[in-house]
């Protein structure tokens, strides 16, 4: 088993049900569900000419489509090594569902970590089942794929991006006969745009739902 990794840095998840929690952010390179306001492009292909070798990812962040082949092993090996403080894993990309992550969350929660998966819904999510996954689900965009059902239920949090009150809508139409009980659903404002954050806030003690701020772009941090 092999992952293509973009990169590997260890921060503080800015968003979310873990906001504020140390952790170790592994980003898989590859996406085709095409966002059109996405902030993490340079991951979308995976071109054999950007292929490096595996040390030349750590903590790179420089936004470079760079890529490379990490095997199980050594990956698990790295991760739980000395250099990191945290004990919590996030998966994100790119699309991490594109790939079967039951290997590598059962072996780092074999080994007392936490693992969460940041997706966009558009695949099946292979995981183990004490990974807590966030599907920030991503509708109509330019690549063509559909929210999966299976990843709407396997989720323990709905975090959905809204601009406008149409985003809303989309999320209602895909919660139709979703079971929300132990789910959390938070509204995250686009951009921190302030039409947003007052949608998003009028929304949330509307229905009780969660309010997600990026709190990472606040601290301009990654
Ligand atoms: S799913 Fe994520 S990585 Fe893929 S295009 Fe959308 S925002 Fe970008």
């Amino acid at each position: 088993m092999q992952y293509p990794v973009n990169e590997i840095f260890e921060t503080i998840q800015g968003e979310g049900h873990f906001t504020g929690v140390p952790a170790v952010f592994l980003r898989l390179q590859g996406c085709p569900v095409g966002c059109a306001w996405c902030d993490t492009r340079h991951t979308w292909e995976v071109l054999a000419e950007d292929q490096v070798e595996p040390g030349l990812v750590i903590g790179a962040g420089d936004g470079e489509p760079r890529w490379a082949q990490w095997p199980l092993e050594q990956l698990v090996a790295h991760l739980t090594g000395p250099q990191y403080r945290a004990r919590h894993l996030v998966i994100t990309g790119g699309e991490p569902c594109m790939y079967d992550l039951r290997p590598l969350t059962e072996r780092m929660i074999a080994a007392g970590w936490r693992c969460q998966i940041e997706t966009s819904g558009c695949f099946e999510v292979k995981t183990d089942p004490q990974t807590w996954v966030t599907v920030s689900p991503k509708v109509g965009m330019k690549g063509g794929l559909e929210v999966q059902r299976s990843a709407l239920e396997r989720a323990n949090e709905i975090k959905h991006p809204v601009a406008m009150q149409k985003h809303v809508d989309e999320l209602d139409a895909l919660l139709a006969g979703v079971a929300l009980e132990g789910k959390e659903v938070a509204l995250q404002p686009i951009s921190q745009q302030h039409r947003a954050n007052e949608l998003c806030v009028r929304v949330c003690i509307e229905r009780n739902w969660r309010l997600s701020v990026q709190t990472h772009k606040y601290l301009n941090i990654d």
